[in-house]
């Protein structure tokens, strides 16, 4: 599995605590010769068990398909070209539309078989409010585009959470998303970062987060209106046609080795965590061995937050079986055959569960 992290933003969004740059001049050159060195100065690292690729950010579409070409030819000359499992392009509704049909058209010959597009909401108010670059109609505008341009499988991120977020203007973008028939929901609460906007509007008394019992119930909106839909609810975030299960984010609860290439990107091989510096070139990488405790932890958490769960053995050799025992009781953990899993009635409380249990 590689992530590139593309580490490039036109604005930056009232919650976001990543790390990103406006693209000025030169610098999608500099940061795409420092992928590429890294490309080949990692070459023996690279785990072929799941070949996926996933453009992330920061925002993959404001990187010139030039630059982005060089990197997808980097990745051949070391052995690790297309064509890929699932090959995943994250886009800003706006570029698509400004960019067009030919740079859609550019993505499906670098072989490009899944798009991501980060909507967040169908409603503008709340687009405004997170700083976001489209509006509701350019987000709708660039899902037909992508499915014009032969797209068969597409992703859209929404965001639930923000304390003025009425119930019904959220019904509305999830009736809305869902009208459109992706293949793929991803939905995200509003969390609050150190040093964003949001942080700073939450120390001078502008902004208060919403109660817990509110969010609840728009996550649990989500949740049955998908389920109507059709959707299978796979991993507390993520929603699925079937077969349209992300193949490369599956991999991460599955604890798959993974490379990160680019700055502040993270890679995980052979029990070993590490991390880029956030600079566009010249980032060094710092990295840890995960102890038998980490990856035990590790294994639970990232398990516990798909519908497939947790081998029921791994589970008693590594937890209390009191503890165990007592979650099935109050019906927090469900056995299915060899498995243990979360319901969905308790994803939203995952946390709480999983904590429990380590
Ligand atoms: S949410 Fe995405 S588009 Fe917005 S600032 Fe963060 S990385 Fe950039």
């Amino acid at each position: 599995m590689i992530y590139v992290h593309v580490p490039f933003c036109e604005t930056f969004c009232t919650y976001c605590g990543f790390y990103s740059e406006l693209c000025g001049a030169g610098k999608a050159e500099a940061y795409a010769k420092a992928v590429c060195k890294e490309i080949h100065d990692r070459a023996e690292e690279f785990d072929d068990s799941l070949r996926t690729l996933y453009f992330g950010g920061g925002t993959p579409s404001k990187l010139p398909v030039k630059q982005l070409t060089e990197i997808l030819l980097a990745l051949e000359s070391v052995g690790h070209g297309g064509p890929y499992a699932e090959f995943t392009m994250e886009v800003n509704p706006e570029d698509i539309v400004v960019l067009g049909p030919s740079y859609l058209e550019s993505l499906k010959l670098l072989g490009v078989d899944r798009i991501s597009i980060g909507v967040q909401s169908f409603n503008d108010d709340m687009l405004r409010w997170m700083n976001r670059r489209h509006n509701a109609a350019r987000a709708e505008e660039a899902f037909r585009m992508v499915r014009e341009a032969g797209f068969a499988n597409v992703s859209l991120d929404l965001m639930f959470g923000m304390s003025n977020l009425e119930d019904s203007v959220w019904e509305e973008t999830v009736d809305k998303a869902l009208a459109l028939k992706p293949e793929h929901i991803s939905c995200y609460q509003l969390s609050i970062e150190d040093d964003t906007p949001l942080a700073d509007m939450i120390q001078s008394g502008k902004y208060a987060p919403m109660e817990d019992e509110k969010c609840w119930k728009q996550y649990y909106t989500l949740c049955s209106k998908a389920d109507e839909a059709g959707y299978s609810h796979y991993e507390i975030s993520n929603f699925a046609l079937p077969g349209f299960e992300s193949v490369h984010n599956s991999g991460y609860w599955q604890r798959i080795p993974y490379v990160g290439l680019g700055p502040s990107a993270h890679s995980y091989l052979g029990n070993r965590r590490s991390w880029n510096s956030s600079v566009i070139s010249g980032y060094r990488a710092t990295s840890e061995e995960l102890s038998p405790e980490d990856i035990r932890v590790e294994n639970i958490m990232l398990s516990l937050r798909t519908a497939r769960g947790i081998d029921a053995s791994y589970l008693f050799k590594n937890c209390s079986e009191s503890v165990i025992d007592s979650l099935v009781g109050e019906g927090a953990l469900v056995r299915q055959g060899g498995r243990f899993r979360i319901p969905e009635s308790r994803f939203f409380v995952s946390d709480e569960i999983i904590r429990e249990l380590i």
